[in-house]
Order: structure tokens, then C-alpha cells, then sequence
């Protein structure tokens, strides 16, 4: 399966709220395949991680590179976050060129279903839980440039 494409700003579809996945469509052979073109296109380009609006689906599911391979987030809720924030670096594949320092809680606990739509509790910190925490505002349609610390960079309208 080829690659999908990934859309960039300033399409509009970044800036939408995704709607939650029907729990039937978890099943189904197209949200399988999706899921699987998803990952390789992530590990293709490099990325941390991808989320649904990247590739101009508004649905809450998003796939992020782990340790173990591919990981993948249906209707991720983070439910706890610590006090403690850090500064990191990122970049995203809608963005190119532009990285920048975001502050980040620096450990949360998300809870999502998996691809098997099983629910999983899972507590994240360090880089796991930064790219978590971006993948998730991709879906709320917030991108890292709107929290990036110190200059803004001007978009254009
Ligand atoms: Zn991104």
C-alpha cells in the first residue's frame, strides 16, 4: 500500500475538532487498513507520530511509534496530568521546517481503545507522553505552533 499523503498547513481540516469513532467501525476492514497505511506512512516519513487529521480524517484515532512498534489510539482521553510540565523539542509532518520548544506535562495517563477495541489505561512520560499530548491536540485541532514557547510564527491566512 502506498503512503498516504499528508496535508499541511494551512489546510483547514487541521484546525477542525475530530469526531469520535463509532465503536462498530473499529471492526470493519477499512478502519484495519487505514490504521495499517497510517503506521507505515509514520514510519516512511519519520514521524513520532500521526493523527487522523494529518491525512484529512476527522476522526479521533491517531498512531504513534513506540519502542514495540506502531501503537495505535482510538478516542484518546488523557485523564490525569502531573503538575510538572517540561520544555522539549518538536516538529510535525503537517508543519515542515518549523521546530520549536513546547512545554509539556511530563507524565499523563490516556485512556483509548486499541485496534482490537480493547480499553487500554496506559500512563506515559518523557517523549512517550510528549507525542501523546501533540497527537491528541492534533485532534482537537491544536497544533504545536500555537504552544511553542518564546517567538510565534506568523501563519498565513
Ligand atoms: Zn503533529
Amino acid at each position: 500500500m502506498p503512503i498516504l499523503k499528508i496535508i499541511t498547513i494551512p489546510n483547514p481540516i487541521l484546525r477542525k475538532k475530530s469526531k469520535e469513532i463509532n465503536f462498530k467501525e473499529i471492526n470493519t476492514r477499512d478502519f484495519a487498513k487505514l490504521v495499517s497505511a497510517m503506521g507505515k506512512t509514520m514510519i516512511k516519513t519519520d514521524g513520532a507520530g500521526l493523527a487522523a487529521p494529518q491525512i484529512g480524517k476527522s476522526i479521533r484515532l491517531a498512531v504513534i511509534n513506540s519502542k514495540d512498534g506502531p501503537i495505535c489510539l482510538i478516542n484518546p482521553k488523557i485523564t490525569r496530568k502531573s503538575w510538572a510540565r517540561e520544555l522539549g523539542q518538536e516538529g510535525c509532518l503537517s508543519i515542515p521546517g518549523i521546530f520549536g520548544q513546547v512545554k509539556r506535562h511530563k507524565k499523563i495517563t490516556v485512556a483509548y481503545y486499541n485496534q482490537a477495541g480493547k480499553k487500554i489505561k496506559q500512563v506515559a512520560q518523557g517523549l512517550m507522553a510528549r507525542v501523546m499530548q501533540h497527537e491528541i491536540d492534533h485532534l482537537d485541532g491544536i497544533l504545536f505552533i500555537d504552544k511553542m514557547a518564546g517567538k510565534k510564527i506568523k501563519q498565513h491566512e
